[in-house]
């Protein structure tokens, strides 16, 4: 099933979760990501399937061949088929209608929308993209189209929280190094790292104060995937687009 909320100006925002598609076990049931290990019909009629839920033609949505780095792209349509598909992790554009999607199991989905400047984007920030300033680099390339920060609504998805992100003691410092927001502690009293608390002061920084949470923990829930719990799984979507 997905989440999708319409914004009063036109912007529209859908979080996916694991259920409503056709992949088999490891993958139940809705998984987007093509590059996982599961049968790419499946893949195929997941993405049919959740674009028709969403009013979307499955052809007007861009994914992207995503890297953990900061690389961003300005898109006007789909990718040439068959054609390759950038290596970044932001994708943005002016073009209404045009659906931009992120994938991810456990990181940090955000979307980003400037209904008024028509500019919107998608980024994945796993813990090395936040560090690596995917964020901020969304965001700069929207301002670079007209952007507003101050106009900007951003929506975080579901992702592994700073409770149950345990990572070694020397990677949450480099982290905190980078983004002190992000530096946490497991409920279990270990290192930890908070993504999206990370990602939320970076774009606090650039002045974007309406910032949303899904709330929800990929690793504490089964109603979606977590990398982190289970290694072989699938992969949730987040999307974004204007009204055409
Ligand atoms: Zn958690």
């Amino acid at each position: 099933m997905i989440g999708h909320h319409l914004t009063t100006s036109g912007a529209h925002f859908a979080f996916t979760d694991r259920w409503g598609g056709v992949s088999a076990v490891p993958y139940e049931e809705l998984n987007l990501g093509g590059a996982v290990g599961d049968a790419p019909e499946a893949v195929r009629a997941n993405r049919g399937r959740a674009a028709a839920a969403l009013g979307l033609d499955p052809a007007r949505v861009v994914w992207m061949n995503q890297v953990h780095g900061a690389g961003v792209a300005v898109v006007d349509g789909p990718w040439e088929d068959g054609g390759p598909v950038p290596a970044v992790d932001a994708l943005v554009t002016t073009r209404r209608g045009l659906a931009l999607a992120v994938l991810t199991a456990d990181c940090v989905p955000v979307l980003l929308a400037d209904p008024v400047a028509g500019v919107v984007a998608a980024a994945h920030a796993g813990r090395p993209g936040m560090v690596a300033g995917v964020v901020p680099a969304a965001v700069a390339a929207m301002t670079g189209l007209g952007a507003e920060p101050g106009r900007i609504t951003a929506r975080t998805g579901p992702a592994v929280c700073g409770r149950c992100y345990e990572v070694p003691e020397a990677m949450r410092a480099e982290v905190a190094a980078a983004e002190p927001d992000a530096w946490a502690e497991t409920s279990w009293g270990t290192p930890a790292v908070d993504v999206a608390a990370g990602v939320r002061a970076q774009l606090a920084r650039l002045g974007v104060t309406d910032v949303e949470d899904a709330g929800v923990c990929t690793l504490e829930s089964g109603d979606h995937y977590s990398y982190r719990r289970d290694r072989t799984t699938g992969r949730l979507a987040g999307y974004v687009w204007l009204d055409r």
